[in-house]
């Protein structure tokens, strides 16, 4: 279901990021772990269709993402891929509602209210339907980036340390949430953290600290 094999990605020339081969079937879901700097975010990007890596090679679904052209590429994330950043990027002028409506639009799908108002009773967020983003906590903040990663039932769920500025309680929380919402829509699962803690839940786990080596 995804396969990358043999990618590096080289920024400029003294900075070579080696990324781990992976192969996953789906509906499964892997947890990548590594220090500050070993490439988790940069790993994220490429399986999300953001970053062509300048070596190797990556297909999801048999799709390679890099042959599409960019406004393809866009609308086949759009459609299959759920993707949760660290920043949430949701917009300030629109209410929660209008945020997920505009996620299905740019997949170019059809408005469906009735999933949007599933999935945030599901999240515990259906009171803020109506609310800005600027008046929830930060917590309720995730829950509707993860509604909205979710909403066009990916066929693969991506969340770059979604736990970082979490305690330990709530990291564990939200860990499950996602592994909860991956299931539900068959979704395959990849989560970046530096926190070996949440290892128990996972069925795969890379350590790409293992992987990274020092490339010039
Ligand atoms: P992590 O998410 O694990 O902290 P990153 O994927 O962000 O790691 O970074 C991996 C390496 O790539 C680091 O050495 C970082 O400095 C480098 N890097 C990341 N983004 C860029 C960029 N835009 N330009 C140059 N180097 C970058
Ligand atoms: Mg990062």
């Amino acid at each position: 279901m995804i396969s990358l094999k043999s990618v590096r990605h080289r920024y400029n020339s003294v900075n070579t990021v080696e990324l781990p081969d992976i192969d996953l079937q789906s509906g499964t879901d892997l947890l990548v772990l590594g220090l500050s700097g070993s490439g988790k975010s940069t790993l994220l990007h490429i399986l999300a269709g953001l970053l062509k890596p300048t070596e190797g090679s990556y297909t999801l679904q048999g799709t390679n993402l890099y042959a599409l052209n960019e406004s393809e590429r866009d609308q086949y994330r759009g459609k299959n891929i759920g993707v949760i950043f660290q920043q949430m990027h949701l917009i300030s002028t629109l209410t929660v509602f209008d945020n997920l409506k505009l996620a299905q639009y740019l997949a170019g799908l059809k408005p469906n209210s009735e999933r949007i108002e599933q999935l945030c009773t599901d999240l515990d967020i259906a009171d803020k339907l109506k609310s800005f983003p600027d008046e929830l906590s930060q917590g309720q903040k995730q829950r509707v980036s993860i509604a909205r990663a979710v909403v066009n039932k990916p066929v693969l769920l991506l969340a770059d340390e979604p736990t970082s500025s979490l305690d330990d309680l709530r990291s564990n929380d939200v860990v499950l949430l996602l592994k909860d919402q991956a299931e539900k829509n068959d979704a395959t699962l990849i989560i970046s953290t530096h926190d070996h803690r949440v290892k128990s839940h996972f069925n795969n786990v890379v350590d790409i600290d293992k992987i990274q080596k020092e490339v010039v």
